[in-house]
């Protein structure tokens, strides 16, 4: 499933499954029908609901591969008892829409990881870096321009997985304003044209201004769907303003960013030592022990080794900002309580710490 398939059906599922108060119903009924509109204009089709009553007959009627695309079963979303259908209840065990999107980043790494070892090629590290850095560069662009960029660099079956992340947005200014770090369209609507804590952290420290974007409504765009920008774009920053700084400060040492594809997030040699970090930024210390537990595997942090966990400063200190705590001490004691040795430091720390086991200054 591609991540615009991905929102359709957790919207429908989520209208039909989830026991909500009416105004909720509404609100999720209407999502449905706005992605459902969407999805069913671009493929010429007419025929899709307007109201509720509509959209639960649609559900009951319409098989999901008229709307959805020949991968999905020829059968209706739900029957006539309003039970979800088989098929979707199994592709939607993820919590939410957006850690399924997630997923086809780890389908990326997988199919590089797999080649690799495959036809033993280097190459396939060197695509699945390029392909990381280029979500990471690239949240709004117009259609035609992302297909002409992609094939310009990468395999076909890395093309398809970037597409997959990627949704239509309808733009109707001819004029955007775009935020410096994230490249995310800011709205000035609502929120002042304000974007996520960690781009804010880098306008101040930086001193970085708004991006203007002229675009021509008329043409197609995409952008990067909210997963990919959730759990790739955002914690990305933090490695690669990390990886940046070590380049221009290493100059004489091999710094990698996602060596062994994606082993660590940077490793820096000096040709007899190799030092591997993995940049962390989760909100909170629990919820980085968490995820460590679950999907890290901790025995690369050997102690023997030089593997650094490392928390960059941005995150500290959005930390202080809102708990008045300090991020490294409430860290060092959730990991003494949960029992994980491992070695962390913050980013702040890091130069000192590669200069003296490196020896180098
Ligand atoms: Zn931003």
């Amino acid at each position: 499933m591609n991540a615009e398939q991905i929102e359709l059906v957790y919207a429908m599922e989520n209208f039909i499954s989830k026991e909500n108060t009416i105004s909720e119903k509404i609100h999720l009924s209407n999502k449905a029908i706005d992605l459902l509109t969407n999805q069913m204009v671009n493929k010429h089709k007419y025929n899709f609901p307007t109201n509720i009553s509509e959209l639960i007959n649609f559900m009951k009627t319409e098989t999901m591969d008229t709307y959805l695309g020949d991968d999905f079963p020829s059968e209706p979303f739900i029957n006539y008892n309003l039970e979800v259908n088989e098929y979707i209840l199994e592709e939607t065990k993820e919590k939410d829409e957006k850690e399924k999107v997630q997923k086809i980043m780890k389908k990326l790494l997988d199919c590089c990881r797999e080649k690799y070892s495959e036809q033993n090629d280097s190459y396939w590290d060197y695509e699945y870096r390029e392909a990381r850095k280029f979500i990471s560069n690239t949240y709004l662009i117009e259609n035609t321009t992302l297909d002409t960029n992609l094939y310009s660099i990468f395999s076909n079956e890395t093309i398809k997985m970037i597409q997959d992340m990627y949704i239509p947005r309808n733009i109707s200014d001819e004029k955007l304003i775009i935020c410096p770090v994230c490249g995310k369209p800011l709205n000035f609507t609502n929120e002042k044209g304000s974007c996520t804590e960690i781009c804010k952290y880098y306008r101040v420290k930086d001193k970085l201004d708004d991006i203007t974007k002229i675009i021509n409504p008329k043409n197609k765009y995409v952008e990067l769907s909210e997963g990919i920008y959730k759990y790739v774009l955002l914690p990305n920053i933090g490695e690669i303003k990390i990886y940046e700084k070590l380049v221009a400060k290493f100059k004489d040492l091999e710094v990698t960013l996602y060596p062994n594809i994606d082993e660590f997030d940077i490793s820096i040699s000096n040709g007899d030592i190799c030092i591997n970090l993995d940049v962390k930024d989760h909100t909170n210390p629990s919820s980085l022990a968490k995820n460590l537990k679950e999907n890290s595997n901790l025995s690369k942090f050997n102690k023997d080794k030089y593997c650094f966990l490392v928390i960059p400063d941005h995150r500290v200190e959005i930390y202080k900002k809102n708990n008045s705590k300090n991020y490294m001490n409430e860290l060092n004691k959730t990991f003494q309580n949960e029992e994980i040795d491992i070695y962390s430091l913050q980013e702040k720390n890091l130069i000192k710490k590669i200069e003296e086991i490196l020896g180098v200054s």
